[in-house]
């Protein structure tokens, strides 16, 4: 069983092991400055240093010296841990920081076990586990959007708004004990109505940022647009003008694409993975085209958006019917491409599939693409910009249970019922308030979060 006292000091490796110009090392506890003076040969004796102070020097153990290093002092409680720490840079690369650890260890400092140094600055109480939460998001962020909404949370937004919640729902609750105590003779006690607006305007707030969860997961985990279409009508060359450089093999012969390529670009700060499929026709294809156009209706199947790209240069056909019969039309934008080359098709376009979303463009010489890119940005970011979401499922979930626990707890409240059932409601959302931000979570709640993290955060 894993031992998380706060009494000893840690120390690991806190950048991505491999080749790289540093490699940072971190150590916390309260012998973090001691042990450090052991194995620490510089201009200036560690011990010395305040916090927020570094020097340049050695380390070294009996066999010798193991790296060149410059070492910053953090005195408790103003630093990441709240405990005493160090930073040791060192030399990048697979020896230096080996090394210097294995010296750190043997010197008595404990490898820290995963996410230990952020479980020691909640313990600790420098961050709430709401924040503590957010460091992992920050680093996991893929899009800029993502890492924004990560950053508000480790700055305490979320936890801002569980405490005004918090605050709200005790106010109605002691005047519901104070009803309970002395009865509603007590003149400054609130009406029971009165009480059970405030409560409504609570659940409303609740509702709202418990819903923001899964705007909050597109911008986390991106959105998949496949192109798909018949051969050679320019699926390829359309996805290497949206992501302006040449990721999809051109080819004028059909079947080029025989599996699935993609190429992930960021638009509106969201990650957005673009998937050229393997063109579909209804014959005239070996097994393997077969299977790759089996694989592009299982992507056209799960993706977000579908571009369904038409030659309207040419004249539609049966394969065109049999493709969009197979498309889930509310999720398709068409693209006419080739249209430098004539709109032979358009009015039979126009007049077939009277999709909202319809772009005459060329994949060639990058007629319409920019408005084709900017409408998908639009289609993209639509409905992800609000700020304060819940990113973590987690929060999500706890919200959602303390809103429906004041949900029935006003229900009490408006039909004059059990007083004492609406505390004990009351109380149940505050619980689970208590939990977004760690209040009240026991170690195995904590186990599951940190155990998450990798070594060294
Ligand atoms: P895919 O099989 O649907 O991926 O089609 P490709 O992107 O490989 O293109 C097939 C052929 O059509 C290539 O020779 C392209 O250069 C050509 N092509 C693609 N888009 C356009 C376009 O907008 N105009 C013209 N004239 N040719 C295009």
């Amino acid at each position: 069983m894993i031992r998380f006292a706060l009494d000893d000091t840690i120390a690991s490796l806190a950048t991505p092991a491999g080749a790289g110009a540093l490699a940072v090392i971190r150590v916390s506890g309260p012998e973090a400055v001691t042990l450090g003076t052991r194995v620490f040969r510089g201009e200036r004796d560690l011990a010395s240093l305040r916090g927020f102070q570094g020097v340049h020097g050695w380390v070294h153990d009996a066999s010798g010296l193991a790296d060149e290093v410059v070492v910053w002092v953090y005195r408790a409680p103003r630093s990441y841990t709240g405990e005493d720490m160090l930073e040791l840079s060192c030399h990048g690369g697979s020896v230096s920081a080996s090394r210097v650890l294995e010296v750190l260890w043997a010197a008595g400092a404990r490898p820290a076990e995963p996410g230990e140094f952020t479980r020691r600055a909640f313990l600790h109480g420098r961050i709430d586990l709401a924040q503590a939460e957010a460091v992992a998001e920050v680093i996991a962020a893929r899009g800029r959007r993502a890492h924004e909404q990560a950053l508000a949370q480790l700055q305490g937004g979320l936890s801002r708004r569980v405490r005004e919640f918090t605050g709200a729902i005790r106010d109605v609750l002691m005047a519901i004990e104070a009803h309970l105590d002395f009865g509603e003779d007590v003149p400054e006690v609130p009406e029971a109505s009165s009480l059970a607006r405030e409560l409504r305007a609570v659940e409303t707030e609740l509702e709202r940022l418990a819903s923001s969860h899964l705007p909050s997961r597109r911008v986390r985990e991106g959105i998949v647009i496949a192109l798909v279409g018949k051969p050679n009508v320019g699926k390829s060359s359309l996805l290497n003008a949206l992501v302006g450089r040449d990721r999809a093999l051109v080819h004028a012969s059909p079947g080029t694409t025989r599996d699935v390529l993609d190429a992930v670009v960021e638009w509106s700060g969201i990650p957005v993975r673009l998937v050229d499929t393997a063109g579909l026709r209804a014959s005239g294809a070996d097994a393997v085209e077969q299977a790759g156009m089996e694989r592009t209706r299982l992507e056209a199947g799960v993706a977000d958006v579908v571009l369904w790209v038409v030659d309207v240069s040419g004249f539609a056909s049966e394969e065109d019917a049999a493709i969009a019969a197979g498309l889930d039309l509310s999720r398709v934008v068409l693209v006419l491409n080739k249209c430098d080359l004539g709109g032979v098709s358009l009015d039979w376009w126009a007049n077939n599939y009277s999709l909202n979303q319809r772009f005459l463009v060329s994949a060639l010489s990058g007629s319409g693409v920019s408005e084709l890119q900017l409408a998908l940005e639009k289609l993209v970011g639509a409905g992800c910009e609000e700020s304060g979401w819940v990113a973590n499922e987690r929060h999500a979930r706890q919200l959602v249970s303390a809103g429906e626990d004041v949900a029935r707890a006003r229900g009490v409240l408006e039909t004059s019922g059990n007083l004492e059932l609406c505390a004990a409601d009351l109380g149940r959302a505050l619980t689970s308030l208590a939990a977004i931000t760690g209040e009240e979570v026991g170690d195995d709640l904590l186990d599951a979060i940190f155990s998450r993290f990798c070594i060294g955060k």
